[in-house]
């Protein structure tokens, strides 16, 4: 393979810089270091912010031409090295390269769909109780925005943040994760190139307790974007009180996915099948708990595990495999934790359940069956190419064990009546639903949660006004 061009720095006020102190970025696939990051001291995080300020103060009056522009060139730069921005996301996240493909894809559709907001915020002029006024609303950038991403999708997540702060005329501080950092500094070198001015994106690294309290206590950032778990999310909602900071929030899920007795089963099984294998199960809309129903139970299953069986596993690199390493032992730590606790509380294996042997973090895709309640795995996100089943006999209780949860993220269900499919989609406490199909998220779509899995709105033409604030005007007519 040609030696990939690491960016092995951060961005602030249009200079690429370093520090002393750096943190290593490594592959999880062989545990090799591909490169480093730098630990940047708190004067540089501030300068970060203060240079994003300065550049608000032209960027918010660009025309929408100016923006268009700059994010449609974006799009046709990501589009143009969508190879290499893929390899870079399977080298520094794990994921299969034909999976890294379709991420490129994914955030590169966000700054395209984003291109063409400028040219529709809008605002309405409404009457007035009293008839001599006329009541105004329009809406302006918010300012800066402090965005920060998880590893699971280290470019989509910041091209999903990307394209509607830039659309919306807010500049940006970014921090990726620091597992795959080098996914954002490639975008940010093509946004650069697409003629980003000075200021209006920089990208931070270093200690992530230290970054989010700055951001969270600076007058200047307006807002926090935040993608990443539940535990972290609440550290910054609570810091954020102080400031009555304007945040969204996308955090965790737990994920069910109802099978009638009905169902569609070939399509169930390939919908799985695509939810364990996009970025490894490692998504916080991965399906984490399947119902199914009893009379189709052990038939569903033996079916399910003939194809999960031929899931290539193996380094991501190569085209052949499917599922590639997931992110870190810490991981499989976790894996075997849930997988032993529900083993022993009278759940079965049916296929897997191990690391593989040898270098990197490769988990066999696994099937759980007999699981309950009272498993952890029932209700801890498990981030992992892992499929649990459980057995009901009637759809009220196949909805009350899936909203037995405090996350609200995505749900699933498969059934051909639309009757049931409209019952139980309106019943569901979750922010979205998939009916007979499990990959939800992309550019038009309203990505959204409720409960503890977050405040906000990714996606469609809904997600521009996070990035803006209402200001009412009232004038006299006569
Ligand atoms: P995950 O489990 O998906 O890695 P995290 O919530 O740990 O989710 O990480 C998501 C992002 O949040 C990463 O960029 C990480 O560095 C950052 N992060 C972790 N701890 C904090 C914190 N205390 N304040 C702000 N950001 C944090």
């Amino acid at each position: 393979m040609e030696k990939i061009n690491l960016k092995q720095a951060a961005y602030i006020n249009g200079q690429w810089v370093n520090a002393d102190n750096k943190i290593a970025v490594n592959n999880p696939a062989n545990n090799d270091i591909i490169g480093y990051v730098p630990d940047l001291e708190k004067d540089l995080v501030h300068q970060a912010i203060n240079s994003a300020a300065e550049a608000f103060e032209t960027w918010k009056n660009t025309s929408p031409d100016i923006r268009y522009n700059l994010l449609q060139k974006f799009y046709e730069l990501i589009i143009r090295d969508r190879e290499k921005l893929a390899k870079i996301i399977t080298i520094e996240n794990g994921k299969a390269l034909q999976d890294a493909r379709k991420e490129v894809d994914y955030g590169a559709n966000f700054i395209r769909y984003f291109a063409g907001e400028p040219y529709r915020i809008s605002g309405a002029t409404l009457p007035s109780a009293n008839i001599n006024n006329r009541t105004q609303y329009i809406k302006q950038p918010i300012g800066v925005v402090g965005a920060i991403t998880p590893w699971n999708f280290p470019m989509a997540m910041i091209a999903r943040k990307l394209g509607p702060i830039l659309a919306a005329g807010c500049t940006a501080v970014l921090k990726p994760s620091e597992f795959t950092p080098f996914s954002c500094n490639a975008l940010i070198e093509l946004l650069i190139e697409a003629g980003l001015p000075k200021g209006v994106v920089n990208v931070i690294t270093g200690d992530a307790a230290m970054i989010g309290e700055i951001m969270t206590s600076h007058a200047q950032i307006k807002k926090i974007t935040f993608t990443g778990s539940t535990r972290v999310g609440k550290i910054i909602y609570s810091n954020c009180a102080n400031q009555i900071k304007k945040l969204a929030l996308e955090l965790g899920g737990n994920a069910p996915l109802i099978i009638f007795e009905d169902a569609n089963q070939n399509l169930a099984i390939e919908g799985i099948i695509a939810s364990k294998l996009r970025s490894g199960g490692q998504s916080c809309t991965s399906i984490n708990r399947i119902f199914l129903h009893e009379k189709i139970y052990d038939q569903f299953i033996e079916n399910f595990k003939i194809v999960f069986a031929n899931v290539k596993l193996g380094d991501g690199l190569n085209e052949e495999n499917d599922l590639g390493s997931v992110i870190n032992q810490a991981a499989i730590d976790k894996y075997e934790y849930l997988i032993a606790d529900a083993l022993s509380k009278g759940a079965e294996l049916v296929l897997g359940g191990k690391k593989l042997s040898g270098q990197g973090c490769f988990f066999e895709p696994t099937i759980i069956k007999n699981a309950n309640p009272n498993m952890e795995i029932f209700s801890q996100e498990i981030f992992g190419p892992i499929a649990v089943f459980y057995k009901f006999s009637n759809d009220q209780e196949a909805l009350a064990l899936a909203n037995k949860t405090n996350y609200g993220l995505a749900s699933y269900l498969y059934t051909q009546s639309q009757l049931k499919a409209r019952h139980i989609s309106e019943n569901l406490q979750y922010g979205m639903v998939g009916i007979n199909e499990t990959i939800l998220a992309n550019e038009m779509f309203p990505f959204t949660g409720i409960k503890e899995s977050g405040i906000g709105v990714e996606g469609s033409h809904l997600a521009i006004d996070e990035f803006l604030n209402i200001k009412s005007i009232n004038y006299r007519v006569s």
